[in-house]
């Protein structure tokens, strides 16, 4: 058997097995009732950005080529000698969690970073692979034109492999939607219950609880809400969206009249 298609196989069955446990934990201490068709929404979205991610991947690949040739590559390469590899490799994820964080502010903040994020915020129950719904241009221009780490760091592959996998935990599971009681620790490392605040549907949550990796950050630069051992909040966009295969394609026009025609409504209210 080729080696290409032994490591399509290899991967294919680590993503599905992880899908799986993920079901069998979401099933078994849900947070809360995702109905079957937010469930089936959840997954057509992710498969259209995902898909169209991949297709534009050369394109992104193309101008961030053209931006590291021109700034360079690496600018600090960090020392990989005996324990050194183990103190690169907390820099790398504090400065990558320090990038996020930055990123996921402006992406509140400016509005047209706010007009493709709230793809992502637009999931009415969150579960493990809402993780991966992002409307699919906001991955391709930040691939495109932000290749920060690149630029910044010169870090050997199995060490860019490594920061992958931890990221994995607290980022991608942040999204579980299974009731785990951290109690006191809920600020250490990201996790379902600080993840879901900074989806909730209430106004005291909006814009707290950035934070990709540790809630340290949020807290540094307050905007951290402190979870109380209860308080799982209903998710979503005020008022609701539900998204459909088009909508995941052209979700910033869509969103943007959105907020047009609520705010008429609302001016019109206010008249009465
Ligand atoms: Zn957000
Ligand atoms: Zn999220």
């Amino acid at each position: 058997m080729p080696i290409e298609v032994a490591n399509a196989i290899f991967y294919a069955s680590v993503f599905l097995g992880v899908i799986y446990g993920s079901r069998i934990l979401e099933k078994r201490w849900p947070i809360a009732d995702v109905p079957g068709a937010e469930f089936r929404a959840d997954w057509l979205a992710v498969i259209v950005s995902v898909g169209l991610e991949h297709l534009l991947a050369p394109i992104a690949a193309v101008s961030a080529g053209a931006i590291a040739s021109y700034a360079g590559l690496g600018w600090i390469k960090l020392p990989t000698e005996g324990y050194w590899w183990y103190v690169s490799l907390a820099i790398v994820v504090v400065a990558l969690d320090l990038y996020k964080y930055t990123f996921h502010r402006l992406q509140h903040a400016i509005p047209f970073l706010w007009a493709m994020h709230s793809f992502h915020h637009s999931a009415n129950g969150i579960t493990f692979i809402t993780g991966a719904r992002h409307f699919w241009l906001e991955r391709v221009l930040s691939d495109a034109f932000l290749p920060v780490m690149a630029i910044l760091f010169r870090i050997p592959p199995e060490m860019a492999v490594t920061v992958g996998f931890i990221f994995f935990v607290p980022d991608a599971c942040a999204h579980l939607n299974v009731r785990i009681p951290l109690g006191r620790y809920v600020t250490w490392i990201n996790n379902p219950q600080w993840h879901r605040i900074h989806h909730s549907v209430q106004l005291e949550h909006r814009d707290k609880n950035f934070a990709a990796f540790f809630p340290l950050l949020d807290i540094l630069f307050g905007t951290a809400w402190v979870p109380k051992p209860d308080e799982y909040p209903a998710t979503g966009l005020v008022p609701a969206e539900r998204v459909d295969i088009i909508n995941s394609v052209i979700w910033p026009i869509r969103h943007l009249r959105r907020r047009e025609a609520n705010r008429g409504l609302s001016l019109g209210r206010s008249r009465r």
